[in-house]
């Protein structure tokens, strides 16, 4: 798809508020401008869901739930309405890849082949869970002499707001909806200011497959407003929110006044260790790819790079190549293999951290600049002879920064990579099987992945613990995260 058609599809997009199974024109006067990161134009004016509509929108959630239309519905409605939404993204899929590009500014080939087939896998996923949210049949002893049978069963947890980030707006905000759905929860999502329009698509497309109304509602806004009467909201009953920590700690201390639950998943500063004896190459490849995908506008990015010192310059220097060859450009260009970041003050921000590199004395090898046209790019970058202390090694960027340390044992290479605040992924690169187990076994964090970046799957829980938050998304855990466990014991 080229950038025009993209655009006329941003323009067909509906740009306000979507609840109780209606669009509706939002009446609070505030309205957000979106903004293409490649060419900095305008290409959409979305209005902004107020008080008013967060309030109604909390209700119509809220009259959906037990005896309402959603709640009333079983387990294989429920999966048959999520396996339509699997169908509708699929059949559309090209169109919320472009979409996504255009808006977030990352090239063509990483939504058609990473965001949307992981979007559709969810909703399938989930449609599978849907009608087997089951509980379990506890024996105990007995209770006063007297026989006892004992089980409990799932419920929904209540009215779910979900509130997503800009970097995969269409993926994690599958991963947050398809789970609650799924157990039963009506969902509000709010999508990011920066990139909605793929959220707002996939409420056209929720309303297209016949959703009661009060199932699942979009409420475009910014944080600070939008976001905040949310999590305000008496009525919300779970908050599953994706972002920064500074956002998470909000959303915690707003959940708390009621006692409400969370998932919060708040990135990371994820080491990727490089043992002497890996297969060098495709540790090279895999590590370019842990910090360069998405221009390294990903949770999990990999932005430690923990090499053996036996294989430390060589390493360097295939890190460097793979940077080089890095091609930035239009997203909706051919070998365009790294696009813009979202926004200008996120740009500036990454390049504070590049001045920061710098500045603290690590070794510059690959990058660092910004290309002298419109856009927010900055180039794939690189430090080396970084140390652990370094405030590159520290802060998440969120961009395309690595610092490459060296390390001389096993346990010195674990004690650098648990030596963070955060700690939601890793990624082990070793030939030995018995180091890959052992390394992985110590590793302080949600997922370690072995020889391969970050494998996603619906399927596998998704979370981290320390600065990274708490929860998970995905797999039967996603369920457990929608739902509360009750106990019912009958006295014979
Ligand atoms: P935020 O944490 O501010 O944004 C995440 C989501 O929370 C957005 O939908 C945002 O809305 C919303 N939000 C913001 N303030 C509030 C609030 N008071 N109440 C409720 N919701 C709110 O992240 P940023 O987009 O500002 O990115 C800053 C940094 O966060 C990045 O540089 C990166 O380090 C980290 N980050 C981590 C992500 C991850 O995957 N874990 C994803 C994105 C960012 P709005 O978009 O309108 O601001």
């Amino acid at each position: 798809m080229t950038r025009a058609e993209a655009e006329r599809l941003a323009a067909d997009v509906p740009k306000e508020p979507y609840y109780a199974g209606r669009w509706r024109a939002a009446r609070g006067a505030a309205a957000f401008d979106v903004v293409d990161p490649v060419t900095e134009r305008c290409i959409a004016t979305v209005a902004e869901a107020g008080s008013e509509e967060v309030d109604e929108a909390v209700r119509a959630a809220r009259s959906a739930l037990a005896d309402g239309p959603w709640g009333k519905l079983d387990g294989s409605d429920r999966a048959r309405l999520l396996n339509r939404v699997a169908d509708l993204l699929e059949e559309r899929s090209e169109q919320f890849a472009a979409l996504e590009s255009l808006d977030v500014g990352k090239p063509g080939f990483e939504p058609r082949v990473i965001d949307l087939p992981q979007a559709i896998r969810t909703f399938r996923h989930f449609a599978g869970w849907a009608d087997k949210v089951t509980g379990r049949s506890i024996p105990t002893p007995g209770y006063m002499g007297r026989p006892t049978v004992s089980y409990t069963v799932r419920e929904p947890v209540g009215v779910v707001a979900a509130i997503t980030p800009w970097n995969s707006p269409t993926m994690i905000a599958a991963w947050k909806v398809a789970p609650a759905l799924a157990a039963g929860c009506p969902v509000i999502l709010k999508p990011p200011e920066d990139a909605p329009l793929t959220s707002l698509l996939l409420a056209s497309l929720i309303e297209e497959a016949g959703f009661p109304p009060g199932a699942f509602s979009v409420l475009p806004g910014r944080g600070p407003m939008t976001g905040q009467l949310l999590i305000d909201h008496p009525g919300v009953d779970k908050i599953s929110f994706t972002g920064s920590p500074q956002t998470g700690h909000k959303v915690a201390v707003a959940a708390a006044k009621g006692f409400r639950r969370t998932t919060l998943e708040l990135g990371g500063k994820s080491p990727q260790l490089v043992f002497a004896d890996a297969d060098l190459d495709a540790a090279a490849d895999g590590v370019a790819v842990g910090i360069f995908a998405n221009q390294g506008e990903v949770c999990a990015a990999g932005s430690r790079i923990l090499v053996a010192r036996a294989v430390y310059d060589d390493i360097v220097k295939r890190l460097v190549t793979r940077a080089q060859g890095v091609r930035l450009g239009d997203p909706f260009d051919d070998g365009t293999t790294m696009g813009a970041l979202i926004s200008a003050r996120h740009r500036d921000r990454v390049a504070r951290y590049i001045a920061a590199g710098v500045a603290g004395g690590a070794r510059l090898v690959a990058g660092g600049r910004q290309p002298e046209r419109p856009g927010y790019f900055v180039e794939p970058t690189l430090f080396a002879d970084a140390t652990n202390a370094m405030t590159i090694a520290r802060e998440e960027i969120f961009g395309p920064v690595a610092a490459i340390i060296a390390f001389d044992s096993d346990d010195e290479a674990v004690a650098i990579a648990n030596d963070c605040d955060y700690a939601l992924a890793a990624t082990v690169w070793t030939s030995d099987v018995g180091r890959a187990h052992t390394v992985a076994g110590k590793i302080k964090a949600g997922a370690v992945a072995v020889n391969g970046w970050s494998p996603l799957d619906p399927a596998l829980p998704w979370g981290g613990t320390r600065l990274s938050g708490h929860g998970r998304d995905l797999g039967w855990a996603g369920i457990e995260a929608s739902t509360e466990e009750k106990t019912v014991t009958v006295v014979l």
